[in-house]
């Protein structure tokens, strides 16, 4: 046993629950949230100082090799939010910490220094002529003839495409580049904002309600449940608008593919003289270590972030919002299983500043949460001017033919609606042609080799796609098995409907948009601009196309399948069906003609559709809550799910089975309100070559499941487990498959 000054304890990015001890000869001492260089057995690793001075239970200490940061990266708050995260998610704390960085910081590399890009002439006129046929050039002009820019703001303004246009523009001597000083965060606001657009009266009470919430009882979180296209936008805008007053930042959260340009342009036109930086997955290493920085600077004022975005470190944070706050991909689902909005509300918990969620369709949790009085609930129940609710018609798939699923009445409302000069968007959440590739003459399937599961038959590509694995295969011109020159589909996917738009819609544009359409960098805003521009499209797509987007002139939603999520075995499918649907809905007549939804079933009768259409989301939440209560399922349970698989058949099932049988004295000592189901195997059993199984632990009470939970990791780390095996415990796990 050590004391001593020099004893620093550091967290490394290995899957270990424990930080390590080394000794530092170098004056002055790194601060606890700086990163130091270690040695670790032969390696050299990066590594985060989180205590110093502490007594260590060895005698000699490794020294450190380099201190790497002159200045905290973690503030002493932010670190405390990952300790609490790593024990909340039970999740080592070296991956919870270094999954908050930016790449490069996780290599070790310095921070960034922060330039600004400035305008270098005094003519215009000369500078314009001269790069009046360089498109983008002479548009990064005039944008620097209104206002410098820095780097984190360029990148975020221009989707990543500013660097060889600025060094045209450099070269030929009308901008330059600068390092900016780091700004000091406390002066107010200088510039006004502007107000584009007025209030509704409904809007304006909202906005008094909700400061008054967070002046008198800003512990509280705020739920905004506004209607889709209630203009909630504009509700962030002006609360945002009342912390950058204060001098502080603020963080608005959106999900994963809910960024979109024109979002990120309505805050910037909001706030013109403001920093308004994105933080995505969409952007490089280098363009995403700059964000962060500019926010952990203090030179950021608004952060609009995905997921991530939750562990983004801030000089002086004021304010947190979370938009659809209901929407799945707030849950990581990889490695640290987290919640984003989960730590949201503690991170603003913690820091004692308003938080704000907001959606159309709340979450289950947050509205139980606003019952309990535990949120302030505010209600957004119109659009604004006078926009009504688009109206819903229910098309009884039975009693129609249907063409690649789509009904007669469905192409005629379409073909209605084109006439009329407006756009149309036909929902269906599956891509490729068709789910299913068979020989009618066999009954041979294209299944996936590694999974046990149908491949997708894309046509365009004349592939089957494994969409739990991405395996992939051409399909040949017969049937392999019996030689069978046709091969037939079943189903359909968006690939086929788009098809069937095209042959029925010759002279109308039709776009797909759908993960297979949009994977290059750049297209999906490119098909976005398309239908923004307002002329007449037919837009088919999966739920990418339910996420916020708002386009005025579009007036017919056909939604095509809902069926399958009628009857799903997992029971949270129907809260996430009724949550789309509405959402999906929420796309027509947004702008200054009504809206129609068409919906295709053939379970017209089905409870939860009727109710849904008759009385709303929240007379269909409120169901869902009553049954939930009933059967002690989240949010009035409480459950983890620890995951187990390996290449051969069952390891995954005996390594489970032998962590339920160590764990039998727990149980049993315990006061009888943990339960433990399974261990059976997954959903989907075999994927990727893995034979996956799962045990789902639930209590009544979060303290009881956390507390077994504790025991559970050490039983796991006391048992011998072969090298294939590879396990996960999930807390609050929202996906079962
Ligand atoms: P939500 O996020 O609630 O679905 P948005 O904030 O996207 O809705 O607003 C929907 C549309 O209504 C947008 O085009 C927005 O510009 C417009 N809008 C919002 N508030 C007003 C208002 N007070 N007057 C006129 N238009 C408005
Ligand atoms: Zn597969
Ligand atoms: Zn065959």
């Amino acid at each position: 046993m050590t004391t001593s000054a020099t004893t620093l304890r550091v967290v490394i990015p290995r899957p270990l629950y424990q930080a390590y001890d080394y000794d530092c000869s170098e004056q002055p001492l790194p601060d606890v949230g700086c990163r130091v260089r270690v040695p670790l057995g032969p390696h050299s690793l990066v590594g985060i100082v989180v205590e110093r001075g502490v007594t260590s239970e060895f005698d000699t200490l490794r020294p450190i090799e380099a201190i790497l940061d002159t200045h905290p990266l973690f503030d002493r708050q932010l670190l405390e939010l990952l300790q609490w995260a790593s024990v909340y998610y039970h999740h080592p704390i070296g991956e919870v910490l270094f999954a908050s960085l930016p790449k490069r910081l996780r290599k070790g590399l310095p921070l960034l220094q922060n330039f600004a890009w400035h305008l270098n002439c005094d003519d215009l006129t000369v500078a314009r002529q001269e790069t009046k046929r360089a498109k983008r050039q002479s548009e990064l002009l005039e944008q620097l003839a209104v206002n410098s820019l820095t780097e984190a703001q360029l990148t975020s303004l221009h989707l990543g495409k500013w660097r060889s246009p600025m060094k045209a523009l450099a070269e030929k001597g009308f901008a330059r580049r600068e390092v900016v000083a780091p700004k000091a965060r406390n002066q107010s606001l200088e510039h006004p904002n502007q107000h584009l657009i007025t209030l509704s009266e409904e809007q304006e009470q909202c906005m008094t309600q909700l400061l008054a919430n967070i002046t008198e009882s800003p512990l509280k979180p705020v739920l905004v449940h506004g209607i889709t296209g209630s203009g909630k936008t504009e509700i962030y805008l002006r609360a945002i608008k009342s912390v950058l007053t204060q001098g502080k930042q603020a963080l608005l959260m959106i999900p994963e593919i809910g960024l979109t340009p024109q979002l990120f342009q309505r805050f910037c036109d909001f706030f013109p003289n403001q920093t308004v930086v994105a933080l995505h997955s969409g952007l490089n290493d280098l363009e995403r270590a700059q964000n962060w920085q500019s926010a952990h600077t203090g030179e950021a004022d608004i952060v609009v972030g995905t997921r991530s975005s939750i562990f983004c470190g801030f000089q002086n944070l004021g304010m947190i919002i979370i938009d659809e706050e209901h929407d799945g991909s707030f849950k990581q689902q990889e490695t640290f299983k987290y919640h984003a909005r989960d730590l949201a509300v503690k991170r603003a918990s913690q820091l004692k500043i308003p938080i704000i969620l907001g959606s159309a369709t709340p979450a289950l949790e947050t509205l139980l949460n606003a019952e309990r009085k535990r949120y302030h609930y505010l209600l957004l129940n119109q659009r604004p001017g006078s926009r009504t609710r688009p109206k819903t018609k229910l098309i009884d798939t039975r009693d129609q033919t249907l063409d690649a699923g789509v009904s007669k009445s469905l192409l005629a409302e379409v073909d209605n609606q084109i006439k009329d000069g407006n756009q149309v968007m036909l929902f269906l959440n599956r891509r490729g042609f068709a789910p299913v590739l068979l020989c009618t003459q066999c009954g041979w399937h294209a299944i996936c080799p590694a999974c046990d599961a149908d491949m997708t038959f894309h046509s365009s590509r004349h592939k089957v796609i494994c969409h739990h694995c991405d395996f992939q295969q051409t399909v040949s011109s017969q049937c392999p098995s019996c030689k069978n020159p046709q091969l037939s589909t079943q189903g359909h996917g968006t690939e086929r409907v788009e098809n069937l738009l095209c042959a029925n819609f010759p002279d109308t544009l039709v776009v797909r948009i759908d993960r297979d359409t949009t994977s290059r960098k750049g297209e999906l805003a490119k098909k976005l601009d398309i239908v923004r521009s307002g002329k007449p499209v037919i837009l088919i797509g999966t739920q990418m196309l339910t996420k916020g987007h708002d386009f005025p002139n579009l007036t017919l939603v056909g939604i095509l399948d809902i069926d399958q999520a009628l009857f799903s075995a997992d029971y949270r499918a129907q809260e996430q069906l009724a949550q789309q649907v509405v959402q999906v809905s929420g796309r027509a007549g947004r702008g200054d003609k009504p809206g129609l939804v068409v919906l295709q079933t053939s379970q017209p009768e089905h409870p939860m559709l009727n109710q849904l259409l008759s009385k709303g989301y929240r007379a269909v939440a409120q169901q869902f809550l009553v049954e939930r209560q009933a059967w002690q399922y989240p949010p009035f349970g409480f459950q983890a799910l620890v995951r187990a698989n390996a290449p051969p058949f069952e390891v995954g099932l005996v390594f489970l089975q032998t962590l339920k049988n160590d764990l039998k004295p727990v149980l049993e000592a315990g006061q009888g309100d943990v339960n433990l189901m399974g261990p059976m195997p997954s959903p989907l059993e075999k994927r990727a070559n893995r034979y996956r199984y799962q045990l789902l632990v639930s209590s009544t009470r979060r303290s009881s499941l956390h507390c077994f939970l504790d025991q559970l990791i050490s039983a796991i780390q006391s048992i011998k487990k072969p090298k294939e095996l590879r396990f996960t415990v999930d807390v609050d796990p929202t996906n079962f498959m």
